[in-house]
């Protein structure tokens, strides 16, 4: 989602002029878009404006814009940074480039966030969000034939870690017909992958006048759009699903047989203490009824380690789950506690770093078991893949392999394949061999 949000601010920038660098010695403006979600992620920014406040002292006509989660979570405090000009949270981007054509013209500081982030959005708010997003997502924002479109704003679930719901705002989703709109807009560009965005997106549910839409109809209508070739979404919450969605996926072929949906634990107790609203057992039914419902189907997920209280036995069952639901990959972070949330206040961060980097560690190892395993069963098998262009070994690439330089492809089962191809692939379909596998690459020859 911050890729995107970035991508619709420099189109917007170039829009109006403005050339891009990522030399922040050669720039007029620096933009910093930020996460909120992990403390780690807001240090790095902190360290980043502080190398920003000394090249300010011999550019003094600098101007530094921190946009995103942390601008909206910080507000003011961030404006008196000595690098920070400007301060924009996540439903401000349309306001930026006229935020920073003042700073540049009449050395004016700015800040402009939502003031009570929990409150109902204006309908004009969501309006000029939304033509934003219509007027400068293009195909050059996006890998190359792919493209992010945002299907849902914002969280309601109060996970009781995360930081989101207080940054990003209530839950909205966007009407079907601005959706369908932006991806004619973007098919026209030649875009043939679309990636629905949301942070429960199985939750999608639109009233129109006439009648509800949910992910399932969402997924019908992208679907009919000719140009589009895939359509696949992230990321579900297990405990909204929806199964016409699973129905959708079997019988749609254009939508994707692959879903992020993170358990984030294994044990009901802290499952119960994160506020997850499901059980163990039933987000292994819902796996379940997911692989039989769409065979073949590839299923990621994400976990925390070292939750608040979190005992070995409650590590131990996040083990046993990882184990039975056989991902094809998991996304594994330490737990930070985030200012503000529930789990902040109410609970204490007791689980010495060394135990959550050690947990993080070992979950890791029994997933990248499971896919060692479970990846041999593609070897010698054919696959489609989505070419995204040159890996980024370089050292494999044009300069010592000119017309065969390697390429980097994904399955529409997100799986990432590896192989050598001329470089005009990239943007379109490839059909591929997998000759070697591993935890998470297929390499492949090109057929
Ligand atoms: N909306 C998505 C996730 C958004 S945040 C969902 O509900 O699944 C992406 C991931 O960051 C989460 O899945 C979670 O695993 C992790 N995360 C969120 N808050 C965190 C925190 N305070 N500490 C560590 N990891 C966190
Ligand atoms: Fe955060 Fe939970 Fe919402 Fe995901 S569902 S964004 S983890 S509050």
């Amino acid at each position: 989602m911050n890729k995107l949000d970035s991508s619709l601010v420099v189109a917007a920038l170039k829009d109006i002029g403005f050339q891009i660098t990522d030399k922040p010695t050669l720039a007029d403006v620096v933009l910093i878009n930020t996460c909120s979600v992990r403390g780690h992620a807001e240090n790095r920014v902190m360290s980043n404006l502080g190398h920003l406040k000394h090249l300010k002292q011999s550019k003094p006509n600098l101007i530094v814009a921190v946009m995103g989660c942390m601008a909206q979570r910080l507000g003011s405090e961030l404006l008196e940074h000595p690098a920070v000009d400007i301060v924009a949270g996540p439903a401000q981007i349309p306001q930026i480039p006229e935020m920073i054509n003042d700073a540049l013209n009449c050395r004016i500081n700015s800040i402009a966030i939502t003031e009570k982030i929990r409150a109902r959005h204006a309908p004009a708010e969501n309006k000029t969000l939304d033509d934003f997003e219509l007027a400068y997502d293009t195909d050059e924002n996006h890998i190359s034939s792919q493209a992010f479109v945002r299907a849902m704003r914002g969280c309601n679930n109060f996970c009781t870690y995360c930081i989101v719901p207080y940054v990003r705002g209530p839950e909205i989703s966007r009407p079907p017909h601005a959706i369908i709109e932006q991806i004619k807009k973007l098919t026209d560009q030649g875009v043939k992958q679309i990636t629905l965005l949301g942070q429960t997106i199985d939750a999608y549910c639109y009233d129109g006048d006439e009648r509800q839409y949910r992910l399932a109809d969402l997924l019908e209508m992208v679907h009919d759009i000719d140009a589009v070739k895939w359509v696949r979404f992230i990321t579900s919450h297990p405990g909204k699903f929806d199964p016409a969605i699973l129905n959708a996926m079997a019988n749609l072929p254009k939508v994707c047989p692959y879903l992020h949906i993170p358990a984030q634990s294994g044990s009901d107790r802290i499952l119960k203490a994160m506020n997850r609203k499901y059980t163990s057992a039933q987000y292994l039914d819902l796996i379940a009824q997911a692989k039989e419902t769409v065979p073949g189907i590839a299923i990621a997920s994400d976990f925390i380690v070292g939750f608040p209280g979190e005992t070995d036995d409650d590590f131990a069952a996040t083990v046993d789950l990882v184990q039975k639901a056989r991902f094809k990959n998991s996304f594994v972070f330490k737990y930070s506690p985030r200012p503000g949330t529930h789990a902040t206040k109410e609970m204490e961060d007791n689980v010495p770093d060394e135990v959550k980097k050690q947990r993080n560690i070992d979950l890791l190892d029994v997933q990248n078991q499971i896919a060692e395993v479970d990846n041999q069963h593609f070897l010698g098998k054919t696959m489609e893949v989505l070419v995204e262009g040159l890996s980024k070994k370089p050292h494999l690439n044009k300069a010592e392999n000119d017309n065969n330089p390697q390429l980097i492809g994904r399955t529409a089962t997100d799986y990432i394949a590896v192989f050598n191809g001329p470089e005009e692939l990239a943007g379109g379909f490839a059909k591929v061999r997998i000759t070697r596998t591993s935890p998470l690459t297929l390499f492949a020859k090109l057929i």
